[in-house]
């Protein structure tokens, strides 16, 4: 195991995309066998210390930073298991990580023996241990789905350095809500879980609960506050042929918003294997100053144009008939005419995917100019409120005069807004502006987060969305798991 002590080897593990200033932690600890895992609790247990966890420190929302206490990084655990095909079961396939193993290994293990691993949430470097604890989701969760449902298995060690072995459908919550969990040495531990229903919404904020809940479900999407993710079994998918990608842009918002709508509801209403018919596994959106930021490179659009992408999987002998169809939806949509950029080529994707980039990358060049920091929405909503949350937010953000630039996962009703404030006066009123959103989709039965989690910069929001009670109830399930607060202090509630 490595251990970090200097300032100048732990300055890395103090920083992630929050914002948050002054982490600071004793030492750095990054076992190499699990086993080590238990050592790091046990002597953080007998000094009284809390142990913060870290993948690849890209969360954004502060949760692999330390406050006080060690940081266990669990980024050396790269340990990677053959792709194992359920026998007799075409089209399932399972991938045993260990915590540290990298998004873009799973991504390329899955993918050169023809399947795929469908969380992705844009930062290939992240851990699947940093994975699951923030039940990532990424663009491909409009088809596929977040985190959750592509964990088939976990191994997790608990505060106490006991570890639970958990595969899916293997212990879930009684009629009271009670988790019935049993270590690997005997003990059983009985754990009260939230029961308030979860919003009907892609969602990342908090324990989920409530009876018939799989223990599974507990730990994905925990941040770290429950026990140690050591390793996991991934689910895999079988990977299509062929993709088919495409931009495709409409005059306006207001018909941009309407398309969406009626293509989430029809990719939502078909059925079959979806390389087979009409469809699309990502429904992703650019407003109009999104797309402003790309314009030099598009075909001429009319000022106030928005844009949506989307991904048709599709086979060899289909790619044809599919862009046909593609072609028909978007003209009876209203789509701009001649300004859709289609890409079925290795190198036409590619191109695609990095225009899609200079989005992100142009919006942190102008918030770095200004030394400020963007303040960057998570909110989602469920599916019949998706205008409301869109027309009420774009009221808001036009009155409270901050450039915002919104983009990202339509499809679930989920859109980052980037509020980039010039100076520090704006930054008050995009904090301002945040809260108003905030309100807006809770006031439309959402999410504070549909997919970056809580961490330390989200706390008060979440106690906003489930009250007190629901503050206590977390709380009695984490006290059941970890009694003295030893993992990831901070995160979630103080
Ligand atoms: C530019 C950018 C774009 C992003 N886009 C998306 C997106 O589209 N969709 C999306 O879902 N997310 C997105 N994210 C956030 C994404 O969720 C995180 O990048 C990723 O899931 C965290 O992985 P990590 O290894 O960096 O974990 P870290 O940031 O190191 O940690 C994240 C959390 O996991 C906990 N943790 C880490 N390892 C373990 C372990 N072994 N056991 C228990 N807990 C552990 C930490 O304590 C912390 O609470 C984006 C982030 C960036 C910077």
């Amino acid at each position: 195991m490595e251990i970090l002590r200097t300032p100048e080897q732990i300055a890395p593990y103090l920083a992630d995309t929050s914002g948050l200033h002054d982490a600071h932690c004793e030492a750095v600890y990054r076992p190499e066998r699990i086993e080590e895992i238990g050592d790091v609790l046990a002597a953080a247990r007998r000094r009284g210390v809390g142990v913060t966890l870290s993948g690849a420190h890209t969360a954004t929302t502060g949760a692999a930073l330390p406050y006080g206490g060690v940081l266990l990084a669990t980024d050396r655990l790269d340990g990677l298991g053959p792709i194992e095909v359920a026998a007799g079961a075409e089209g399932r396939a399972h991938l045993s990580v260990e915590a540290g193993v990298r998004l873009a290994t799973v991504q390329r293990a899955a993918a050169a023996a023809g399947w795929l691993y469908p969380p992705d949430p844009g930062e290939s470097k992240a851990t699947l241990g940093g994975n699951l604890s923030t039940h990532a989701a990424g663009k491909h969760g409009f088809h596929y789905g977040p985190s959750r449902r592509w964990v088939a298995g976990l191994t997790v060690i608990l505060a106490d350095g006991d570890r639970l072995e958990l595969t899916r459908g293997g212990c879930v919550a009684d009629e009271n809500a009670i988790l019935p969990l049993t270590t690997t040495t005997g003990r059983r531990i009985d754990v009260p879980l939230p029961t308030t229903p979860p919003p009907p919404v892609k969602h990342a904020a908090g324990y989920l609960g409530g009876p018939g809940r799989d223990a599974i479900d507990l730990f994905v999407g925990a941040e770290g506050t429950l026990g140690v993710i050591a390793s996991a079994t991934l689910r895999l998918a079988p990977a299509p042929e062929e993709t088919l990608a495409g931009l495709l842009f409409f005059p306006n918002e207001a018909s941009c918003w309407e398309a969406v709508v009626a293509i989430r509801d029809r990719a939502r209403g078909a059925t079959g294997p979806i390389e087979e018919r009409w469809g699309t596994t990502i429904l992703e959106y650019l407003d109009p100053l999104a797309v402003d930021l790309l314009r030099p490179e598009l075909s001429p659009l009319p000022a106030g144009a928005a844009a949506v992408m989307v991904e048709q999987p599709t086979s060899r002998a289909s790619t044809t008939a599919r862009l046909a169809e593609w072609q028909e939806v978007t003209d009876a949509l209203g789509g701009c005419d001649g300004a859709h950029i289609w890409a079925r080529t290795a190198g036409e994707k590619e191109a695609l995917a990095a225009l899609r980039y200079r989005i992100p990358t142009e919006m942190n060049a102008t918030i770095a100019r200004t030394g400020l920091r963007k303040v960057s929405c998570d909110m989602a909503v469920p599916d019949a409120r998706l205008l409301d949350y869109l027309h009420g937010a774009r009221d808001l953000l036009r009155d409270g005069g901050v450039r915002a630039v919104g983009f990202g996962h339509i499809g679930d009703n989920h859109i980052h807004y980037n509020l980039l404030p010039e100076d520090e006066g704006e930054l008050a009123r995009a904090r301002a502006v945040y809260d108003q959103l905030v309100d807006l989709a809770l006031n439309l039965g959402g999410t504070v987060s549909a997919e970056h989690g809580i961490g330390k910069l989200k706390r008060s929001y979440l106690a906003r969305m489930v009250g007190e009670a629901g503050i206590a109830a977390m709380r009695r399930t984490r006290e059941a798991l970890d009694p003295d607060g030893l993992l990831c202090p901070g995160n979630l509630f103080r």
